[in-house]
């Protein structure tokens, strides 16, 4: 049985908007070029099965994950392999994260090899099987986190069968600074993949932009982007008016509404000062929800569309709004925007020195997860 007759904080994605925001990007791109979805970390806390089910409707064929968990969850939610048109590819930035090729394979799921080494254990793997198996070749192009070195493409260069033993899918790198694009390491990169991509001695297809480097230019696009971010409504512009629609809503009850009575301070550590007559709410939204603790001075929530500062430390399972501005006093159990029509996940990400990716892969368990879409 469960108590929870009714959540204590909610976050309704809107699943038009996601499409929306799928449609928006492919329109981005030239005729040729693919869009996938990055989905990995439960499609950035939105959940990825639904969300990689409502993209696939709009033609989604390619998405990334991190982990092969990630993936089967995301495979078991698509429609049977095989159907031709209907084949979708689930590609794992981890890697081939020690599992066994054979059962990767068998589920479906194509790893990306960031090293020498995985290359290796891949192409002896499918030489033994005497099958081209699916890959996708991650080159590092100076953001030195995953993906193969300039050194070690020459180690490559010294073993041509191990490529001639593998289906390369896709060539790709990330960019590290497309968040800011007058950033020169931009320009660098793509140089150097360019580069890189030459000394592999043949043309394969290739994949370069996240969502911030879909924003970049045609010539960041190559033959499949990478969005995440901007499809659940993260602005892929920073500092710009976001060119991607709202995706996520967030809203948390309020438990309590107190007046003071007798001068003091609101929340642990005694940092914020009241006087008697101060009137807030307790909402309940606390840092184990993912409101993150760091929003101490300058957030706010909205309660009947009027804006109400935080007031004091947030809790683990709730803050505290200053409702006092408010005409109609509110009542426990009233809900309050956290996120949604009068502010961001931009916003939120801002108050607590932090992006928005950190923001929604941080909202809590305890957060039930709502999907709306047209007519629903
Ligand atoms: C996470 C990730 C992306 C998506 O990045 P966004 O900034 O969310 O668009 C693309 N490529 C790689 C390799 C990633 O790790």
């Amino acid at each position: 049985m469960s108590f929870l007759a009714e959540p204590f904080v909610r976050l309704t994605v809107d699943l038009d908007a996601v499409a929306g925001n799928y449609l928006f990007l492919r329109k981005k791109l030239q005729p040729g070029v693919d869009c996938s979805a990055v989905v990995k970390a439960d499609a950035y806390g939105l959940g990825a099965p639904v969300i990689s089910k409502a993209l696939f409707d709009q033609g989604c064929r390619h998405f990334f994950v991190a982990q092969a968990d990630e993936g089967n969850d995301v495979r078991q939610a698509l429609p049977a392999h095989g159907v031709p048109g209907q084949q979708a590819e689930i590609y794992l930035l981890n890697g081939i994260c020690g599992e066994d090729p054979a059962e990767l394979a068998q589920a479906g799921l194509t790893p990306v090899l960031n090293s020498f080494e995985d290359v290796e254990q891949l192409a002896v793997f499918a030489q033994k099987k005497e099958k081209k198996t699916p890959a996708v070749l991650h080159l590092d192009t100076g953001i030195n986190r995953l993906g193969l070195s300039g050194s070690e493409l020459d180690r490559l260069a010294a073993r041509p069968g191990y490529l001639d033993a593998l289906n390369i899918r896709y060539v790709m790198s990330h960019l590290a600074c497309a968040d800011n694009a007058s950033h020169p390491m931009n320009g660098e990169q793509l140089n150097l993949f360019r580069d890189y991509s030459a000394r592999l001695g043949r043309p394969f297809r290739y994949s370069f932009a996240n969502s911030c480097g879909i924003f970049l230019g045609p010539e960041y696009h190559f033959d499949l982007v990478r969005p995440g971010r901007a499809l659940y409504g993260i602005t892929p512009k920073p500092g710009e008016i976001s060119p991607v629609q709202p995706a996520v809503t967030i809203e948390a009850r309020i438990l309590q509404l107190r007046e003071i009575d007798r001068a003091g301070t609101i929340g642990y550590a005694a940092t914020y000062p009241v006087d008697s007559g101060q009137k807030y709410a307790i909402v309940a939204m606390g840092y184990a929800d993912g409101y993150k603790r760091k929003i101490m001075q300058g957030g706010r929530v909205f309660i009947q569309g009027q804006s109400c500062p935080l007031v004091g430390r947030v809790s683990m399972d709730s803050i505290n709004v200053d409702v006092s501005g408010l005409k109609n006093p509110p009542k426990p159990g009233d809900w309050v925007e956290i996120m949604g029509e009068h502010q961001t996940i931009d916003d939120l990400a801002e108050w607590a020195g932090t992006i928005g990716h950190d923001i929604l892969t941080g909202i809590g368990k305890r957060v039930k997860r709502i999907y709306r879409r047209q007519g629903a």
